[in-house]
């Protein structure tokens, strides 16, 4: 059986690949044909990935997942959430995204904040929806140098060290995407 992940970027589509049953093949978009950018013009985090999924179970008639993350601060009232990879303007700079949140924070005592993903799942005439948080907190300045996006900033609960900081193993043990993946990973394999 072959199922479109609706993503470009190839290291996520062969590690979620490795865990899921053997006999589901997925498919990067290009391998679909699709070379278009995938609209993903919504105003949720969870309208995205389901656009995104719906979007190529329409045009090209794959059942498909899509995902979208974004990270919530509580005293930005959720904010950047969907608008994450811009922020800061239409050049999707991480270091202008981050130098934005730190200055809208300048004071604030309450950095309360969680990345969220979804992931939207078209199978089989039906649509699921997985989500996966992490809750933690902002940081004052920038910490470490792995990872990507805000990962610099950004603290998980229970953690001394940022996303920046902590292997990519650890974080995907905690990480939102992680979760999002695993509760994908248990329906494929109960479903699938
Ligand atoms: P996407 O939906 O995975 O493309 O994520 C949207 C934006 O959220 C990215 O451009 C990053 O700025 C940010 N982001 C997503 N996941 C992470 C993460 O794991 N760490 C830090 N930033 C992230």
């Amino acid at each position: 059986m072959q199922l479109v992940f609706a993503t470009n970027n190839i290291n996520k589509l062969r590690e979620v690949q490795s865990l899921i049953p053997n006999h589901i093949k997925l498919l990067s978009l290009e391998e679909v044909g699709c070379y278009e950018d995938v609209p993903e013009t919504q105003e949720t985090i969870e309208g995205n990935a389901i656009q995104k999924a719906t979007y190529i179970k329409e045009k090209y008639g794959y059942d498909c997942f899509a995902d979208d993350t974004g990270l919530e601060v509580d005293i930005l009232d959720g904010a950047p959430g969907v608008y994450s990879a811009r922020y800061a303007g239409e050049q999707r700079s991480s270091e202008d995204n981050i130098q934005k949140i730190l200055k809208n924070m300048d004071n604030a005592t309450n950095r309360k904040a969680q990345f969220k993903t979804v992931i939207a799942l078209e199978f089989k005439g039906n649509q699921h929806l997985f989500t996966g948080i992490c809750k933690g907190e902002i940081t004052h300045q920038k910490i470490g140098d792995h990872g990507f996006g805000y990962d610099p900033i950004f603290k998980a609960e229970g953690y001394d060290q940022t996303f920046a900081e902590i292997s990519l193993e650890e974080k995907n043990k905690i990480g939102h995407r992680g979760k999002a993946v695993q509760l994908l990973i248990n329906f494929l394999n109960s479903n699938a």
